[in-house]
């Protein structure tokens, strides 16, 4: 295991020929290495970026528990990765305290302004163009990550949001050596960014992106982290902060000369002031014997990745073929889907199913319809899990309805054995593509999370605007305990693909004799009850082809749409008492693995 370059010293290197927001041609730059496994003691953490799991494995040396370390990778992760979170986001926060035996979740999801109605994007009678809900005010909801951070160290941290914070403020201020991922992400939306001056003179400087190799600072976002350090978050939900966050999404500040419609939102220093964060108890699935741990509604995560374990538990995958391992995977997330998009919603708002929905007797009812060698044909109809009725085939099907693909998991394990899985996002790639001006962060756009409209005409959706109101998510940290110990913790980017994700890496490792960092880097298929299942090349090219024809000889569909499907991270508790880090090896330019005291044997 390379010892890992110091941020000080990389920045001690380059700094006389650094300006700010601008790249320098850094020959010196080098980024901080980093590697997708690493195994030893102390404790562990895996996320998408060198720099962020560099800084909560010094929490970690220097004695931070766990939930220290998760807020700390994360604010790193503000800077480094914002296109796909930031205090400008929402996310769930799962965390496993060793003392008690006991899983905690927060729900740090945003919300809509208390204005909102079921029509917040429908404009003259039609739902608006996706793409122009994502790139305006309406689509900001309040940001719950702030929130999350200081709640989640007020709860079981052991440290001061001011002393978190830091690092990563640093790293904000002093730069970091710009990758290809970053690069490419401010590429795929320069369009949209450079419409706002805020968000041009920041990931555009000179009018293009930066370019792998130089080094990036934001020093409007390090000073944001200093107010937060020196007043607490309510700077931001009953300050100076804050009312940055609504004069922009009331008038966003787009150029003059920009021809986007870039429509205002209603966000009020009222709904800031209004948020809170929301403790709820974890969905709890059995599979195998052990216990699996998740985020519950408003995420659609924890029940649907266990609704599908439930369905699965009908079938020996262990001892499956390949490809009759594939088929019942493939067909459980087809079902489990129908009944996501059918019964889940934020629970303040919809009676959510949610014990009904992980009961083993309805999983059971779906996995009646699940054959071994035909494919159901989607999309397949939602069941009512109040009363589930064997083998019956609901009447009106409804569609997966379209959402983002972007977002960022970390894991962090402690030398005590707690365990944190937090995901968090600001929905799309580059969320709303507007930055607060003079203050460095992008908001989100979570409240295209909601149906625009009914998803099935005639059929109650549970996931429409409303006031005050947590869209649906697709979120799933999840931590699997074996007897009341931590086994592993996983999550991953991705949309809804994170809940066939999440489910694939599971099985992986408990049924198909694959290490966390193998089931990790596996090729991705994602079925959410649609013709076709997405697919990454890589699956579709598995023994020479021969796995995929088996399956579409069952009347399985595929499409390679996206390219890439996740970049989930996770920690295990190997049994010699280890811990394992296991993150992307590839996707997303890969990401960053580490343990505080490395030990390969
Ligand atoms: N907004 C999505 C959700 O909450 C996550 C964004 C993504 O991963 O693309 O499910």
């Amino acid at each position: 295991m390379p010892a890992h370059r110091s941020r000080t010293t990389l920045v001690l290197a380059v700094a006389a020929v650094l300006t700010a927001g601008v790249a320098a041609p850094a020959t010196a730059a080098t980024p901080t290495p980093k590697s997708p496994v690493a195994v030893g003691f102390g404790g562990a953490v895996a996320s998408i970026d060198a720099d962020a799991t560099a800084i909560g494995t010094r929490v970690l040396r220097e004695g931070g528990n766990a939930v220290d370390a998760a807020v700390a990778v994360a604010a790193a992760l503000g800077v480094t990765d914002p296109f796909s979170a930031g205090i400008g986001g929402g996310g769930f926060f799962v965390y496993y305290d060793a003392k008690t035996r006991r899983v905690h979740t927060l729900d740090g999801r945003e919300t809509a302004p208390k204005t909102a109605d079921e029509n917040l994007f429908v404009e003259n009678g039609k739902p608006l163009p996706f793409a122009d809900a994502v790139t305006s005010g309406l689509s900001v909801g309040v940001p719950g990550t702030p929130a999350t951070w200081a709640e989640a160290l007020r709860k079981w941290g052991t440290r001061s949001l001011a002393k978190t914070l830091k690092p990563a403020e640093k790293l904000a201020r002093d730069g970091f050596v710009v990758d290809q991922t970053f690069q490419t992400q401010i590429a795929n939306n320069a369009a949209r960014f450079s419409a706002f001056p805020s968000t041009r003179s920041l990931y555009l400087p000179g009018g293009a992106p930066p370019a792998p190799g130089t080094v990036f600072k934001n020093p409007d976002l390090a000073a944001t982290y200093a107010q937060l350090e020196r007043n607490g978050v309510d700077v931001l939900y009953h300050g100076p902060i804050g009312a940055d966050i609504v004069k922009t999404v009331q008038k966003p500040p787009v150029d003059p000369a920009s021809t986007l419609n870039v429509r205002p939102g209603k966000l009020t220093a009222g709904d800031l002031a209004a948020y809170d964060v929301i403790e709820r108890r974890p969905t709890h699935t059995t599979y195998q014997g052990l216990d699996v741990y998740g985020m519950p509604a408003p995420s659609s995560g924890g029940l649907t990745v266990g609704e599908a374990l439930n369905i699965l538990e009908n079938f020996d995958l262990k001892g499956a073929s390949k490809a009759d391992y594939l088929q019942y995977f493939l067909e459980s997330t087809r079902f489990a889907f129908a009944d996501r998009n059918r019964w889940i919603g934020d629970p303040a708002f919809v009676d959510v199913p949610a014990r009904e929905l992980l009961s083993q007797r309805f999983a059971d009812s779906r996995a009646c319809l699940i054959s071994k060698d035909k494919a159901a044909t989607s999309p397949v109809a939602p069941a009512d899990p109040r009363h589930p009725a064997s083998c019956t085939a609901g009447a009106t099907a409804a569609p997966t309805p379209y959402e983002g693909e972007n977002t960022t998991h970390l894991t962090v394990a402690d030398k005590w054995g707690n365990v944190v899985a937090y995901t968090l996002t600001i929905e799309q790639e580059g969320g709303s593509g507007i930055v607060v001006p003079g203050r460095g962060f992008l908001l989100n756009n979570e409240l295209t999370d909601f149906s625009f409209t009914p998803v099935t005409p005639g059929v109650p959706d549970p996931n429409l605007p409303g006031p005050g109101k947590r869209p649906r998510s697709s979120m799933a940290p999840t931590i699997v305990l074996d007897h009341g110990r931590p086994f592993f913790a996983t999550g991953s980017p991705g949309g809804a693909s994170i809940i066939t994700t999440v489910l694939q890496v599971i099985l992986g490792r408990l049924d198909r004799g694959l290490s966390l960092d193998e089931a990790i880097a596996a090729p991705r298929a994602s079925q959410r009850n649609s013709a076709a299942a997405q697919v990454e090349q890589a699956f579709l090219d598995q023994d020479q082809g021969k796995l995929v024809a088996d399956l579409k000889a069952r009347g399985q569909g595929f499409s390679t749409t996206p390219a890439e499907i996740g970049a989930a991270t996770g920690v295990e508790r190997l049994r010699d008492g280890r811990w394992l880090a296991a993150a992307e090896p590839v996707r997303r330019g890969s990401g960053a693995a580490q343990v505080v005291w490395p030990a390969n044997w």
